[in-house]
Order: structure tokens, then C-alpha cells, then sequence
């Protein structure tokens, strides 16, 4: 069974789309840590993030890199902080998240509810900025 992620990057489940390549995908968290908050995951289904070959890695970490100065321009915040946890869902992936602290990192926070509308002009406005 495909995990959430490969179902999401297959479109059949709704997300809140950021931008895509020939090997990686990111959109928005759907219980973010703040506004913002993005998943960067490679299109191929790999649980641990340390098993994917080098190539791949590195594209996914380029990529997110594009992804995260985008939402620097998009949020206003100190920086992009950057966590890989993968405790939840087993399809690497790499969280992005506006921080003005170290605290705004900690996953054991409540997470941030926004409307529908919230969540398509943030991720708009971060696709504008890429
Ligand atoms: P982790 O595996 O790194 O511990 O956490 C997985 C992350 O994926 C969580 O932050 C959770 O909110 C997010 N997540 C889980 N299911 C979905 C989903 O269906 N859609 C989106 N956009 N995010 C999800």
C-alpha cells in the first residue's frame, strides 16, 4: 500500500502544493508547527531518509533549499529551521519551518490550525516566490 506521501504525490489525496520536480515534491504540513511550515519528500517511496542513494539526497536537499528561501521571502521570520523526524509517516521527508526561536522547533508544540483559505494563500504566496 502506498504510503500518504505517494498517494499525495499521485494526486489522489488534496494538498496544499508548493512546487514539484522530476524527483521531489513539497507542500504544505497539514498540522503545521507555524504558518508555513512545508514537507520536502522524494517522489520515490523510502521510509528512512538515510536509505536513499547519495544522488538522491542531494536533490532533495537542493531542492528543499529552493523550497525554504522561498518561504523565507513568503513568512516573515528570523530563519528556516529544518528538522527530519519521519516518526509518523514512513516516506522520508524533510520539514521546513518558519522559526523566530528555538522553541518554534519543538514537535511536541500544539500544532497551528488555519482555515482552508489560510492554507491556499500561503502556500500561493510561497509558489510566487519561487
Ligand atoms: P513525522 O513523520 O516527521 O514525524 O511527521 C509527519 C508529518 O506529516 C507531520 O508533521 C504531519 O502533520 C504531516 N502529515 C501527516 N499526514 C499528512 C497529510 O495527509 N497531509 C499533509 N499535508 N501532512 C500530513
Amino acid at each position: 500500500m502506498a504510503s500518504i506521501f505517494k498517494r499525495i504525490i499521485n494526486g489522489e489525496i488534496p494538498c496544499y502544493k508548493i512546487a514539484e520536480d522530476d524527483n521531489c515534491f513539497a507542500f504544505l504540513d497539514i498540522n503545521p508547527l507555524n504558518q508555513g511550515h512545508t514537507l520536502v519528500v522524494p517522489k520515490q517511496e523510502v521510509d528512512y531518509i538515510y536509505d536513499l542513494d547519495d544522488e538522491l539526497l542531494s536533490k532533495l536537499f537542493l531542492f528543499s533549499k529552493k523550497v525554504a528561501l522561498a518561504i523565507e521571502k513568503a513568512i516573515p521570520c528570523e530563519r528556516i529551521g529544518v528538522a527530519v523526524i519521519g516518526l509518523e509517516v514512513p516516506h522520508a521527508h524533510i520539514h521546513l519551518c518558519p522559526i523566530n526561536g528555538m522553541s518554534d522547533l519543538n514537535f511536541a508544540n500544539p500544532k497551528k490550525q488555519f482555515s482552508k483559505e489560510t492554507f491556499e494563500e500561503t502556500a500561493a504566496i510561497i509558489r510566487a516566490n519561487l
